[in-house]
């Protein structure tokens, strides 16, 4: 079936104003089921969002005073493709998608390479900085977390978003958990290196950060959380100041 009567017959299906994605501004009957463990009502069907990244722009964009500023230099670590298109259209802002540029993957155009651990700008550099489940794959997650701070300037912010399993008062880390097999059974991803708790927080602290653990999803009345397609789960966002 070609592309075009795929979307005309998709669009007729999900004809209906029950959802609503913040990050396309669409209405749809529903959300699509999504994951390992399906999740119901949780993708775009029209921009693959998920639950996380509607509640993440839906913050930025509603929260005031307001985040994003005319000018700003926004740095966004492992760009969600979902969020570049949509920074990209932002042209009031100064946008830099980077990445650590893995063989065989694919990153937007335009996105620059860096390493987490040392970023290749100055200090006070950016205004903002984004980066959602990336540091739950980096060794020394503490140590990006001080780059962050480094190049943040003094007044900006961090959203640093990470996957937390909240029934767990620490983190749990374990050097010996080593191959793809285990780390998936203790950790939840073959590629994940520690599982994070309720403690989250206070490693953004030990880096330098003031953190405001924002419960966003519960900000709304339940029937809204289930319109923007939320995952009381995971609604927490992690607002980090310098
Ligand atoms: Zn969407």
């Amino acid at each position: 079936m070609n592309l075009s009567i795929r979307r005309i017959l998709r669009k007729w299906l999900l004809r209906g104003n029950n959802v609503y994605c913040p990050c396309c501004r669409k209405n749809v009957s529903t959300f699509l089921p999504f994951g390992n463990v399906v999740r119901l009502n949780a993708a775009c069907p029209f921009c693959g969002s998920l639950e996380r990244h509607r509640l993440i722009w839906h913050f930025l964009h509603q929260r005031e005073p307001k985040l994003i500023k005319d000018g700003m230099k926004l740095l966004h670590v492992a760009p969600e493709r979902v969020f570049f298109k949509n920074f990209r259209r932002e042209k009031q802002i100064q946008y830099f998608p980077a990445d650590k540029f893995m063989p065989g993957h694919h990153y937007p155009r335009g996105t620059k390479k860096i390493d987490i651990l040392d970023i290749t700008y100055s200090d006070n550099f950016f205004d903002a900085i984004l980066c959602t489940h990336v540091l739950e794959h980096v060794d020394n997650d503490i140590q990006a977390m001080k780059e962050f701070y480094r190049v943040l300037k003094p007044g900006g912010w961090a959203v640093l978003q990470v996957p937390i399993d909240y029934s767990r008062a620490d983190t749990f880390e374990d050097n010996s958990i080593n191959t793809p097999e285990e780390r998936e059974k203790h950790f939840g991803q073959r590629d994940h290196l520690r599982l994070y708790g309720r403690d989250y927080s206070q490693r953004l602290i030990k880096a330098g950060f003031n953190v405001d653990c924002i419960d966003f999803c519960n900000m709304f009345p339940e029937e809204e959380q289930k319109r923007f397609g939320f995952d009381k789960n995971d609604g927490i966002i992690y607002l980090c100041k310098k």
